[in-house]
């Protein structure tokens, strides 16, 4: 009887500990010393058996955005001589989707929940390290969209017909201040919020200056009635909607142009990493500079 039950406890133990070596390699967590974290929610490839197809949701991978994160932190140290934090979801979107709230996210598998917690425990640890050292930094959460216009769609959670509103209107509206991801980046901007969304200084005006379209852009500033993506979870639980000073963009990349290729893979990584340290000076009025304190420990 003793036995048996010892017996019982000990598989318990050891399949407990498998699914925690598991946890930790589906959560690909690469320290960085830049204020600045991309998280990749779409982009794992890993469909383990022992983990519940999901049931409802989009189950669809956002392909290559894994391996755009890790030219976009190639470019940005080539750049700046350091490297952004970077959290990858290592699990394909059929198992699950760290870009939503837990019960749609993981539907109960308790090894996809225990992955889930992983990456936004990680992307936590990173806004801590990130605030204490620079007081604030951006959080980029990479994507891929399929939608007929091949644009770059940047999300700060106003959605697309709260674009379809003047710059006036959103300047005036506290609303929109409300439910955007980059609320403490908007009184730290010396810009105003529609300025610092679609201005001539926005991130879609200096993509474009790098050559990729997109939108919300001074030449696109709204979607009209084309689909949109105006962001999710992530830029909702890591952007500064709800406190603190880390701002949150989601970057939706078309396949055309941006994906499809590695070479053109590249060349959105050097316009972006390009892009972002004018945008760290201009609205954040920091220069880009790594962390000499948070050098990654030596392999
Ligand atoms: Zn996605």
């Amino acid at each position: 009887m003793f036995g048996k039950s010892l017996l019982l406890l000990t598989l318990t133990a050891s399949i407990l500990s498998l699914q925690a070596e598991d946890v930790l390699k589906y959560v690909d967590a690469r320290p960085g010393s830049l204020p600045i974290l991309i998280t990749v929610p779409h982009g794992g490839d890993l469909k383990p058996a022992n983990i519940l197809a999901r049931r409802y949701g989009v189950t669809a991978k956002d392909s290559n955005t894994a391996e755009l994160s890790v030219m976009i932190s190639e470019e940005l140290r080539k750049l700046y001589g350091g490297a952004p934090h970077l959290v990858i979801c290592r699990l394909h979107r059929s198992k699950l989707d760290c870009n939503r709230e837990l019960n749609e996210a993981a539907q109960g598998d308790p090894v996809a929940t225990a992955t889930w917690k992983r990456f936004h425990e990680a992307a936590e640890g990173v806004e801590q390290q990130v605030t204490r050292s620079f007081g604030a930094g951006l959080t980029i959460d990479l994507h891929g969209h399929r939608h007929e216009e091949p644009r770059v769609e940047l999300g700060y959670l106003i959605s697309g017909s709260q674009l379809n509103t003047s710059d006036e209107a959103l300047d005036r509206d506290p609303k929109y201040l409300r439910l955007t991801s980059v609320k403490e980046l908007d009184q730290r901007s010396p810009q105003s919020f529609s300025a610092l969304i679609r201005g001539p200084q926005s991130l879609g005006a200096l993509l474009e200056a790098q050559g990729f379209r997109s939108i919300p852009s001074p030449g696109k500033p709204s979607p009209g009635k084309a689909v949109y993506f105006s962001g999710s979870y992530d830029v909702a639980a890591h952007g500064s909607r709800d406190g603190g000073s880390i701002s949150a963009i989601q970057v939706e990349c078309p396949w055309n142009g941006v994906r499809d290729t590695s070479e053109n893979q590249r060349r959105f990584a050097k316009a972006l990493a390009t892009a972002l340290g004018d945008y760290f000076k201009i609205h954040f009025q920091m220069t880009l500079v790594p962390d000499k304190s948070s050098q990654p420990a030596r392999p």
